[in-house]
């Protein structure tokens, strides 16, 4: 056996096989006298950081050393998948330190969505969840939208503290921190690395003025996030980088809407009324009627209701039903990691099929 190389930047041990675990790099690099993972690599010839995921304990070591410092949180979550964005315990890790929260990809957001309904929406759920917000902000990393203002949020909170960047995969933290880094530091070669005790993973270090970091931490794999469940491309299909168009269904009682074969929407009972779906304009989405549905999906997954598809088939979770009276106004009946169903009038019952450890609930609506 050859003896293990290991990254002169992170310390992490190199590997050429998969990409998406620390310490990959092209076999080339093994050679190289300095030795670099890819993402080292790329941090030290762009100043550009990439994500990485890592197994749960080393993110909870990583978690507390974050508490065990003064300094500002800042919580970055993609407003699709504000469930599956959550990390567990958060307010726990964050101890004394105040939390921004930065909902993100709102670029994605239809224009008729009200902002601040969201960000109520978001700091409510953040307190049900044990997780007191100093402030929500919203922002695209992607287009730049209140970057700036997250900027100037951040220096206003951390009280000339450090401040720890958080978040799960796939929320876009990476942007966020790319955007920032252009923003604060311009281009030059200011970030460094530094380890988290215990751990083999670096932490990134974007020095600020005062002689205080913004560290960006590694993210954490929720597995419940629909993202897992897809293969690249087909993630790219439920995540679109381009504004929702929200399309409206009239249904009878007794139909059912397929969104692709990731979800289904049966509605039973309420007269013929209007159902306004948000979700990705690649997704297609199929109407049928309700008795029809179990087998359609049975012979079709794959193929006319996909993703999923091919591959990944294969490890994709029975679909679990929940079941929705709606009592009040207008509701949006929520599918982390895919969007949300506009429910326009009270006094209707709806049953969703999510994949199992999906998170499907309600919430006011944003409209
Ligand atoms: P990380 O794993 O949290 O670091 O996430 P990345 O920064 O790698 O982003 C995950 C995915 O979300 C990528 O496909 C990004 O292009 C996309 N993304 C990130 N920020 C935004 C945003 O503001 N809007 C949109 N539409 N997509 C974004």
């Amino acid at each position: 056996m050859t003896e293990p190389i290991a990254c002169t930047g992170c310390g992490a041990i190199l590997q050429t096989e998969d990409e998406k675990a620390p310490g990959f790099a092209p076999a080339a690099a093994l050679e190289s006298e300095m030795p670099l993972c890819r993402r080292c690599f790329r941090l030290r010839n762009y100043n550009e950081i990439q994500p990485v995921p890592l197994t749960d304990d080393d993110f909870l070591k990583i978690l507390n050393t974050v508490g065990d410092s003064k300094g500002l949180v800042v919580y970055v979550v993609d407003i699709f998948d504000f469930n599956g964005s959550w990390i567990p315990g958060l307010h726990r890790f964050a101890g004394k330190n105040p939390v921004l929260l930065v909902g993100n990809k709102v670029d994605l957001l239809p224009k008729s969505v009200k902002e601040q309904k969201l960000k109520n929406w978001m700091k409510a759920e953040a307190k049900k969840l044990g997780l007191h917000a100093e402030d929500v902000l919203l922002v695209s990393s992607f287009k730049g939208t209140g970057i700036g203002q997250a900027i100037e949020e951040i220096d206003r909170l951390r009280e000339g503290g450090d401040v720890f960047v958080v978040g799960c995969t796939n929320v876009g933290k990476s942007t966020f921190i790319n955007r920032i880094i252009k923003q604060v530091a311009g281009e030059g070669d200011i970030i460094t690395t530094s380890h988290f005790p215990g751990t083999t993973l670096d932490m990134i270090d974007i020095p600020l003025d005062d002689g205080k970091s913004i560290f960006d931490t590694p993210g954490i794999i929720n597995h419940h996030q629909m993202a897992h469940y897809l293969d690249p491309s087909e993630l790219k299909a439920i995540t679109p980088k381009k504004e929702i168009k929200p399309k409206v269904f009239q249904l009878n009682e007794g139909q059912t809407l397929f969104l692709g074969g990731l979800s289904r929407f049966d509605y039973l009972q309420g007269g013929r009324t209007a159902f306004t779906v948000h979700i990705s304009n690649a997704l297609e989405i199929h109407r049928t009627k309700l008795e029809n549905a179990d087998s359609l999906y049975s012979r079709h997954l794959g193929e006319m209701l996909a993703p999923p598809s091919g591959k990944s088939l294969e490890g994709f979770p029975r679909l679990v039903r929940h079941e929705f009276s709606i009592k009040e106004g207008k509701t949006d009946i929520v599918i982390s990691g895919l969007g949300w169903i506009t429910v326009q009038q009270p006094g209707k019952v709806i049953a969703v099929h999510a994949p199992e450890g999906v998170e499907v609930m309600l919430r006011p609506s944003l409209i």
